[in-house]
């Protein structure tokens, strides 16, 4: 996918291939086109996404068209430094659409307060804000015009949420008119996030790209082992201690179904989830697992996303997922609805530099247990030394705008 998809106006594609973006990221292919369509929109996307650009440029786009003669774009965001960095990219990107821009933050002079109020008097098509000068602006004499504004976007919600600018919000929304397109962008989605979305959007859109980190109730754990020792690791790890509820990961399906194969003649109650299967056999699976009829389920990373099936204490990583988020969407299938779960993860030599990936994105080191001693010693973590092998990683430069979380 290209820009050009999108049937962006001339001069917006000349700001971009100004700014140098070749290709739209996760979150712009997916927000840009319900923006078009005038949507409201709740968007869960950190930065670092390109989630600025999301909104920026189809509303500048949606400027390019009109007559841009009064203020039609009000953006919210908590701090000074994020307003700054919002205005350069709107300047940016709409410079060949000659729209107008300004950001209007405490902290400042007198005189910066003055220019301000001029700029938007004036009909600049953009106004870039945080909370508490806009309101101040607002109640000062001589309100701010908003009777032509068309977009309020807020940006970051969730951290002004955070710095306590609710009341804040709420107030200004008095101030703009009822008919408007409303987006939300947020890094974190939590209850009071979700309240405010029902407050101010009307029917929006949703759209998830943030990378979660795993939740506090998860016990994560990893054992080094050999290919060879991991069916009795496996087996030793499922007998340690009693569980309800249990999930395997592995990383093809043929390997499920042999281990599945495998388990089962062990006598255990577990079942394969694999691609293979009619959805009418997996749909009679994943009930049999909810219900707690088969205890174990084995599977590949299909498995690793969107099932919710409360009570599941351990997750098994018979292999390292090759993409840091699976390992959190995997994980994140226990430790549901603020219970506790474990996680283990077997890593082989080949895998320990993923598993390091794995390490850094959540920011910290997980335990390696020593292997029970009658399964022969345990390969070193070393992720940093090289291993010999013919699985070549994909490059890491600019991997961020190269995958869509959401798409397997
Ligand atoms: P943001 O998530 O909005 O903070 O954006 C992160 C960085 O990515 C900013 O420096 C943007 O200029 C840059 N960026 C946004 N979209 C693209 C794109 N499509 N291609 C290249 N860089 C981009």
């Amino acid at each position: 996918m290209t820009f050009k998809d999108f049937h962006f106006e001339p001069q917006l594609l000349e700001g971009l291939e100004a700014m140098g973006y070749d290709k739209p990221t996760p979150i712009q292919q997916q927000a840009i086109p319900i923006i078009l369509e005038n949507k409201d929109l709740i968007a869960c996307a950190q930065t670092g996404t390109g989630k600025t650009a999301a909104y920026v440029l189809p509303i500048l786009n949606k400027i390019a068209k009109s007559d841009h003669r009064h203020l039609n774009t009000l953006i919210i965001a908590p701090t000074r430094e994020l307003a700054q960095q919002i205005d350069q990219q709107v300047d940016g990107l709409g410079y060949f659409v000659g729209a107008s821009s300004i950001s209007v933050y405490g902290g400042g002079s007198g005189q910066a307060w003055d220019q301000q109020k001029k700029a938007i008097d004036g009909g600049t098509d953009v106004i870039i804000a945080t909370p508490g000068r806009l309101l101040a602006m607002f109640t000062s004499s001589g309100s701010v015009d908003m009777t032509h504004l068309k977009h309020l976007i807020l940006d970051e919600a969730d951290r002004m949420l955070d710095m306590g600018f609710y009341d804040d919000i709420m107030r200004i929304m008095t101030y703009l008119p009822k008919t408007r397109q409303t987006l939300m962008f947020s890094a974190t989605m939590p209850p009071k996030i979700r309240t405010l979305a029902n407050t101010i959007l009307n029917n929006p859109e949703t759209i998830n790209i943030a990378i979660s980190k795993p939740a506090e109730g998860i016990l994560q754990q990893a054992y080094m082992a050999y290919d060879t020792q991991k069916m009795a690791l496996l087996k030793h790890v499922l007998n340690e201690k009693p569980h309800d509820s249990i999930i395997i990961f592995a990383s093809t399906k043929e390997k499920v179904k042999d281990l599945g194969r495998e388990l089962s003649r062990s006598g255990l109650s577990i079942k394969a989830f694999h691609s293979d299967l009619e959805q009418a056999e997996r749909e009679d699976i994943m009930r049999a697992f909810k219900n707690k009829e088969v205890k174990i389920l084995m599977g590949t990373d299909i498995l690793s996303r969107g099932i919710d099936v409360v009570g599941i204490s351990l997750v098994v990583n018979y292999d390292v997922p090759p993409d840091p988020e699976d390992y959190i969407h995997r994980i994140g299938r226990t430790a549901r609805a603020d219970k506790t779960g474990t996680a283990i993860t077997f890593i082989n030599p080949k895998d320990q530099r993923n598993f390091y990936d794995i390490e850094s994105l959540i920011g910290k080191e997980i335990p390696k247990l020593p292997l029970p001693e009658k399964l022969g010693e345990a390969p070193l973590y070393q992720p940093q030394v090289k291993v010999k092998t013919t699985f070549k990683r994909p490059p890491h430069k600019n991997k961020k705008f190269n995958k869509n979380s959401d798409s397997k």
